[in-house]
């Protein structure tokens, strides 16, 4: 079963395991995929996790994983996002599978992201 990078595609080995292999020398991304032939529509699938505090209410954390073809540049791009309000986190990994290149990479609090722009009210610190 070949094992792939879950970003790029990138083709790791063909093995039963996914165990022990580095980080992805082509984007940097460390997790990986392994599936039968055949049924790789299942990685373009993407995963979106939400997690809602026990009582109800909005959520907290979002986590969002997926493959994304933009038409007009002709390109395929992974995308990996986590917004977390509980933690204050924002975190954004964009790969252009292509070439492995990382197009954007954000890393920051999730007030300072949201701060950007078309903020309305700015405080000084
Ligand atoms: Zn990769």
């Amino acid at each position: 079963m070949p094992v792939n990078c879950w970003a790029c595609d990138y083709l790791f080995i063909e093995g039963d395991s996914s165990e022990g292999l580095p980080e992805c020398p082509k984007c940097g991304s460390s997790g990986k995929v392994m599936h039968p032939s055949g049924q790789e529509a299942r990685l373009q699938a993407g995963l979106c996790i939400t997690s809602s505090p026990p009582s109800g209410g909005r959520w907290e954390c979002k986590s969002e994983t997926k493959h994304s073809y933009y038409k007009k540049d002709d390109e395929h791009h992974f995308i990996d996002r986590t917004i977390d309000r509980a933690n204050n986190h924002y975190y954004e990994r964009i790969i252009n599978k292509e070439t492995g290149e990382v197009v954007r990479e954000v890393d920051e609090r999730l007030t300072e992201h949201q701060g950007r722009g078309s903020a309305k009210h700015k405080k000084k610190i």
